[in-house]
């Protein structure tokens, strides 16, 4: 009888929680090319309405944008009244959920191996990293920089063969649902202790690292238990019924100029204050305590295979612009050469569209580090955020070439 209430009370509590979870049966995602200036503004306004979410920023060459049931019918009246150039990229957006949840079921269970195969939990991760701590001690240790809101540790790995030496810091998954991001700088970080390719070892030997893997956790784990598409953190706001700031809007420079919303039910709300929330503050003061030895600074995101670089709040260049497009430009190259995947080199401002309180513009503007960048990882829009984890592996080895390009280029120019 006990085994039988047992297994009535597990059966209902799976349910319940399955009832929980967020659903986007019959969310399209279109893409629309912008003829000109104007239907790139009317589309930025169209993405601040309720059941329409931008998953690109909005941008000449295109927009992928959301669509709830809802608000279809609408959507398609604007489509029609503005003469808009749209197409269906995808058609339900809860299949492709539904068909990443087949797939992707890693099992979680303590002592099975980590592996590029799946996308894992916060708490399989962070034992990943106290297990390569244990492999590699001489070498590795966890370092824990802050809490989330929810009380969750904010933690990385430090990697330093050699001491007094020039620092890299490495920031992903600050936008939660953009899992390829946190995989992609484990995929680096496993690089960095361990390479086969020679050249790249000695090269990366050369450097302290710090890499964060999941600098918004609350929100990574929100993505895995309740709503698969979350972007913010999940801090409340005052006096709103919604949750959460965009991390990368959230940097105290030129905080909420461009390309950023005031309203919390925005995905793009800059938050109440720069730096009101706890893991841009623990991520700020981390990158502040390494300014004197601080070489470069990467973010990780995902999507439209872009290898950007300051600035995101004006047209104007960064000082050393020249320079970070060379560096840009040989990072691509490199990239390129083992799977012909091609990626978009230039500033936030020129190659999207303004976006200002974003880590890496803090980081040059403000930390005065002049090697700053943000990789916006596969895909072009077939899955969008919801990448299948086969790609973890591919993504992961074309950006670790990249990035022996990126720091040799660098150096060739006198960084
Ligand atoms: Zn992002």
């Amino acid at each position: 009888m006990k085994s039988i209430i047992c297994v009535l009370l597990l059966t209902t509590s799976a349910i319940w929680i399955e009832a929980k979870r967020e659903r986007y049966d019959e969310y399209t995602v279109y893409r629309i090319k912008p003829k000109n200036e104007a239907q790139m503004k009317l589309i930025d306004e169209l993405g601040k309405n309720e059941g329409v979410d931008l998953w690109t920023k909005v941008r000449q060459s295109y927009v992928d944008i959301m669509i709830s049931p809802k608000q279809k019918q609408r959507f398609h009246e604007f489509v029609e009244k503005h003469d808009l150039d749209i197409s269906v990229f995808i058609e339900n957006g809860q299949k492709l959920i539904d068909d990443e949840v087949k797939v992707n079921k890693p099992n979680h269970r303590i002592g099975l191996e980590f592996n590029f195969l799946y996308y894992y939990r916060l708490d399989v991760i962070y034992r990943h990293l106290y297990k390569l701590e244990a492999q590699y001690p001489d070498i590795a240790k966890v370092v824990t920089i802050g809490k989330s809101y929810e009380g969750r540790k904010i933690k990385g790995l430090h990697i330093s063969r050699k001491q007094n030496t020039r620092t890299i810091i490495i920031e992903g998954g600050i936008h939660a649902r953009e899992w390829i991001a946190p995989a992609t700088t484990m995929f680096i970080l496993s690089r960095v202790l361990n390479n086969s390719n020679l050249n790249q070892q000695n090269l990366f030997d050369e450097f302290n690292w710090y890499i964060f893997p999941v600098v918004n956790p609350d929100g990574y784990e929100y993505t895995h238990t309740t709503d698969r598409l979350w972007r913010k953190t999940r801090q409340p706001n005052n006096g709103s019924r919604c949750f959460g700031t965009d991390g990368n809007r959230n940097f105290d420079f030129h905080w909420r100029e461009i390309g950023v919303s005031s309203d919390p039910c925005s995905e793009t709300y800059g938050g109440p204050s720069a730096f009101s929330e706890p893991e841009t503050r623990a991520l700020s003061d981390f990158i502040k305590s390494q300014k004197d030895n601080l070489w470069m600074y990467v973010a990780f995101h995902s999507y439209s295979q872009l290898l950007l670089f300051p600035y995101g709040y004006t047209s104007e260049h960064a000082e050393n612009n020249d320079d970070l497009q060379s560096i840009g430009n040989a990072a691509s190259m490199a990239l390129f050469t083992r799977f012909n995947t091609s990626y978009v080199v230039g500033s936030v401002y020129e190659t999207i569209y303004g976006a200002s309180g974003s880590s890496m513009d803090w980081v040059l503007g403000v930390v005065k580090t002049p090697l700053s960048f943000t990789y916006e990882l596969r895909d072009k829009g077939r899955f969008g955020f919801l990448l299948p984890s086969n790609q973890i592996t591919p993504c992961g080895k074309e950006i670790v070439d990249s990035f022996e390009a990126l720091i040799s280029q660098a150096e060739k120019l006198g960084y």
